[in-house]
C-alpha cells in the first residue's frame, strides 16, 4: 500500500475517530527531542506536579497513602514524588481498582500486558497517554528514516482467539504492516514468509530478537537475496539483543539494526539513536536510577518510571525491574537522558542460593564467546533447576558435538567462581511463550518479595 495513502487516509483519520492525537505529538516530539536539558527539566517538574497533584485527588491508592502519611494535598510539587512509595508489578496488580482514577479525562481502554511471570496485568489507559506512547515511538522511527504509514513487516505472536485475530488484522491493515507469525516457523513457513516479503517489500521490518535472527539465518543458509529488497532499518525488540544477532541482522538484511526497550505497563521507554545511545522518552517518562544492595553480575541501575500522562491509572515510580547503565549525554545532541544498555530484561535472571543475581546477560556473554569460537547451536536456554544448578537446553546446529555444550557449561561455571554449576540437555526446540517470546531464562519461582520486582517489561505485545 502506498505510505502517504496509508498515513493520510487511514492512520490519521483513525486516530483521530480514536481521540488520540499521536500526530499533533508527533510535531511536538520532533521539536522537544532537541531541547536544553533546563527546558526539558523545567517540563517534567510542572508535569510532575500536575500529576501528583491529580492523583492524590482521584486515585484511591494515592488518596489513602497521603492521608496516611499525612501530607497535604495542596502545594505538590515535583520534588514531593519521593515521598510516594515505589510500586512492583505484585503491588500494581494487588492495589486493582485502587489504582483506577475517578472520572478520568476523555475516552480510556484496557490493555493486558503479557505474562511471562504468569501474572498479566490489565492497565486503563486514556487515550492521550496511548498517543503520547505512540508519538514518542514514531519519533524514533524518524530517527531511522522510516515514517508513519511506511510498509513494515511485524514479526509477532499472533493472537489466538478468532475476535482479537480479526482486530488485530484491523490495525494491521491501518498501519500498513504485514504480520509474520512466531508460531509458524518451520523451513516450509520460512519460505513463505521470503517470498511474501520479495512481493511486497517493507520499508522496515520489526519483531522480536529470536524470529529474526531465525529468519535471517535461513535467509543467508538458503542464499535468498533478502539485503536485496531494500530494507531501510530493522528495530528489535522484547528480547537481549546481542552483538553477533545485531551482525546477523545487519547481514541478512543489509540494513542497520535498532534495538527497542518498552513495557507493557508505561510503552516505549528508551530508543537507540544513530549514535548508539539509547534515549529515554523523557516527554513520557520521569525516571529515577536507584542502585542496588543485591550482588549482581553485571552491575547497574535499577530503572524506576512515573507515567506523566495516563490519567486513567496515574503510575507513580513504577519499577521497571531492569538494570541499565547511565550514558553520558550523547554525540547526537538530544537532551534526552542516555543510557549505554539496558539489561536483566526483568524476567531473565537467576538469584543463586547466597543471593548472587545473574541476570541475562552474564549468561548471553557465555554465549556470545561460545559462537565467536564457532560452536555450532542455533538456539539455547537456560532452566534454573535449584538455585545453583542449571540446565542448559541446546538446539544444536550441523557440526555441533557434545564438546561444544559442555564448553558452555564450564564457562559458565568458571565466570561465575564455581557458584553456579550447569548440565547440559540437548533439544530439537525450545518453545515460545504465548506472546511468541523466547525466554533465555527461565528461573525458579522467586518468594514475593522478589519476584515482586519482576515485571514483564519487554513485551509491548498488549498492542498488538
Ligand atoms: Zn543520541
Amino acid at each position: 500500500m502506498n505510505a502517504w495513502f496509508a498515513r493520510n487516509l487511514l492512520y490519521r483519520p483513525a486516530a483521530l475517530l480514536r481521540g488520540e492525537p499521536t500526530f499533533r505529538l508527533l510535531r511536538r516530539y520532533r521539536v522537544s527531542q532537541w531541547w536544553e536539558p533546563e527546558e526539558l527539566a523545567a517540563y517534567q517538574s510542572a508535569a510532575l506536579a500536575r500529576l501528583l497533584h491529580y492523583a492524590v485527588r482521584r486515585v484511591p491508592y494515592y488518596r489513602d497513602f497521603a492521608a496516611s502519611a499525612e501530607f497535604s494535598s495542596q502545594n505538590l510539587c515535583a520534588e514531593d514524588l519521593s515521598r510516594f512509595p515505589v510500586i512492583t508489578k505484585a503491588e500494581l496488580v494487588q492495589a486493582g481498582k485502587r489504582l483506577l482514577a475517578w472520572r478520568p479525562p476523555g475516552t480510556t481502554s484496557w490493555k493486558t500486558t503479557g505474562g511471562s511471570t504468569g501474572v498479566p496485568v490489565r492497565l486503563r489507559k486514556n487515550r492521550y497517554a496511548t498517543a503520547a506512547e505512540q508519538a514518542a515511538s514514531w519519533r524514533c522511527y524518524e530517527w531511522y528514516g522510516i515514517r508513519p504509514g511506511d510498509r513494515a513487516a511485524r514479526f509477532w505472536g499472533t493472537p489466538q482467539s478468532t475476535r482479537t485475530r480479526l482486530r488485530y488484522r484491523a490495525i494491521d491493515a491501518v498501519l500498513n504492516r504485514a504480520r509474520f507469525s512466531a508460531f509458524a516457523f518451520q523451513e516450509s513457513d520460512l519460505a513463505h514468509y521470503f517470498e511474501r516479503l520479495s512481493q511486497d517489500p517493507p520499508v522496515w521490518v520489526y519483531g522480536y530478537v529470536s524470529m529474526l535472527t531465525q529468519f535471517a539465518r535461513y535467509c543467508l543458509e538458503e542464499k535468498q537475496p533478502l539485503a536485496a529488497l531494500g530494507v531501510q532499518a530493522v528495530v528489535t525488540t522484547s528480547e537481549v539483543l546481542s552483538e553477533s544477532d545485531r551482525d546477523l541482522l545487519r547481514k541478512a538484511f543489509g540494513a542497520p539494526v535498532y534495538n527497542e526497550y518498552g513495557c507493557g505497563e508505561v510503552g516505549a521507554v528508551l530508543y537507540e539513536c544513530e549514535r548508539g545511545s539509547l534515549h529515554l522518552m523523557a516527554e513520557n517518562l520521569f525516571v529515577e536510577l536507584f542502585p542496588d544492595p543485591t550482588p549482581e553480575e553485571p552491575a547497574g541501575v535499577r530503572l524506576v518510571v512515573t507515567d506523566l500522562h495516563n490519567r486513567a491509572l496515574p503510575l507513580l515510580r513504577y519499577d521497571l525491574a531492569d538494570r541499565a547503565v547511565p550514558a553520558p549525554p550523547c554525540a547526537c545532541g538530544r537532551a534526552l537522558p542516555a543510557f549505554s544498555r539496558i539489561f536483566g530484561r526483568a524476567y531473565d535472571f537467576v538469584v543463586c542460593s547466597d543471593g548472587t543475581r545473574y541476570h541475562g546477560e552474564f549468561f548471553l556473554y557465555a554465549l556470545e564467546a561460545a559462537r565467536d569460537r564457532g560452536l555450532a547451536f542455533e538456539q539455547a536456554q537456560f532452566v534454573q533447576l535449584e538455585p545453583d544448578l542449571l540446565k542448559l537446553r541446546i538446539v544444536p546446529a550441523p557440526g555441533y558435538r557434545l564438546e561444544h555444550g559442555r564448553w558452555i557449561a564450564e564457562r559458565i561455571q568458571a565466570k561465575s567462581g564455581g557458584r553456579v554449576l550447569v548440565r547440559v540437555e540437548e533439544t530439537e526446540a525450545i518453545e515460545r511463550e504465548r506472546s511468541g517470546k523466547i525466554r533465555l531464562i527461565v528461573a525458579l519461582p522467586r518468594p514475593q518479595a522478589t519476584t515482586s520486582s519482576h515485571s514483564e517489561a519487554t513485551g509491548r505485545n498488549s498492542e498488538a
